[in-house]
Order: structure tokens, then C-alpha cells, then sequence
């Protein structure tokens, strides 16, 4: 198997958080609306099948999670652009953890596999791992996975069970999230379990 437990190279740092540039609470969509009018992603109507089945969640309104704009947008924009082409898109998130009062995920970049994913398929196969992996090894700071994300195309955004299964096996942090976008639907939440139940939790977006 390829590596992903071990990925925290470093202490945590006491550092204070980013400015934040807008808190994304659970069930408001507002912001990912916003930047798909801005990035200019027009309206499609592709939408997929899935077998996906929800899986309950909660919400907690417990701000520990920052994405910079710019891998927010990248999120986006490859889950737009794969739903283009009628398939899910998959990335990890890259970032770091660090302790200000309490302690914190920051999100600064995220990278992607390009995969044969359709809407049956977007899993983590060996390929993806082993392309990820490559990736990871070009990153030239130090680096904590943070998470990963995917998207469902057309049928909103949730945790499903499989998603959840992955999200145990690899994602098993404290800090972990998943981040599910929906480009269809114009949604992005972000997901982390706690004591094996799922919660949409808020995260905060800096520039
Ligand atoms: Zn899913």
C-alpha cells in the first residue's frame, strides 16, 4: 500500500490563524455561489447516477478548519470541469496543523489524480494513490494531508457509506476532513467524523 499514514513530518506550531475572509457555515451555500458566478462556471445540467447512499450526519459549529482561496477555488474548478465530461473529480488536501488557543487545520493547496472516475468509480484505486503520491513527493515545504475531497455530480453533497469507509481507513485523524463539492448544485461541505459519527462542520476561507 502505498504510503498516507506518517504524512506529519513536523511539530505543530504555535502560530495564530489566518485572517479569515469568510466563515462557510453548514447549509449555506451562499459562498460557493459566489465564486462559481466569479470564476465564471456557468450553469450545466449534467448530472449523475450514483449508488452512493447517504449516510446520517449532524452539524458542529466548531471553526477549526481554513482553506485558502485559492485551493478552494481549484476544488471547484476541478469538480466543475470533470462534471463537464460526466465524471467525479478526487484530490487530497494539503496543509498544515497548527495550535493557537486550540488547535487548527489550515488548507493550502490540494492536488489531484487524473482519474477514469465515473460517478460508479471514484475511489481510491492503487493508480490514484500512486499518482497522488508522486505528487506529494514534488512538494517542496513540509506538509500534512488534511484531508481529501470529491465531488458528486448532480446529487448534492453528503457522505455517503463508502465515503465514510474511506475517511476511516485513511483519514482517521482528528484533524481529517472530507470535503464533498457538488457542482451541479453549487455546493461544497465540508465533513469530519467524530467518534465514528459524521458531522458537516464550518470552514473558514482566507486569501
Ligand atoms: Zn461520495
Amino acid at each position: 500500500m502505498v504510503r498516507i499514514e506518517g504524512e506529519s513530518k513536523k511539530e505543530i506550531a504555535y502560530l495564530p490563524p489566518p485572517n479569515e475572509m469568510r466563515i462557510c457555515m453548514p447549509y449555506d451555500n451562499s459562498f460557493v455561489e459566489e465564486r462559481f458566478e466569479l470564476l465564471s462556471l456557468k450553469k450545466i445540467n449534467e448530472s449523475l447516477s450514483s449508488d452512493e447512499r447517504k449516510i446520517k450526519s449532524f452539524t458542529k459549529n466548531e471553526e477549526n478548519f481554513y482553506i485558502r482561496l485559492k485551493a478552494f477555488d481549484k476544488m471547484l474548478i476541478h469538480s466543475y470541469e470533470m462534471a463537464k465530461k460526466g465524471k467525479e473529480a478526487m484530490g487530497f488536501m494539503i496543509g498544515d496543523v497548527r495550535r493557537w488557543e486550540k488547535e487548527y487545520t489550515v488548507v493550502y493547496d490540494v492536488i489531484t489524480a487524473s482519474l477514469e472516475t465515473t460517478s460508479f468509480s471514484v475511489r481510491f484505486t492503487r493508480e490514484a494513490f500512486e499518482e497522488l503520491s508522486d505528487k506529494l513527493d514534488d512538494i517542496e515545504y513540509e506538509y500534512i494531508i488534511a484531508g481529501w475531497y470529491h465531488s458528486h455530480v448532480g446529487y448534492s453533497s453528503f457522505m455517503s457509506d463508502v465515503d465514510i469507509s474511506t475517511q476511516k481507513l485513511y483519514f482517521n485523524k482528528p484533524f481529517h476532513a472530507a470535503m464533498v463539492i457538488d457542482p451541479i448544485n453549487m455546493e461544497a461541505k465540508l465533513f469530519r467524523l467524530y467518534n465514528e459519527t459524521c458531522f458537516e462542520i464550518p470552514y473558514i476561507i482566507f486569501e
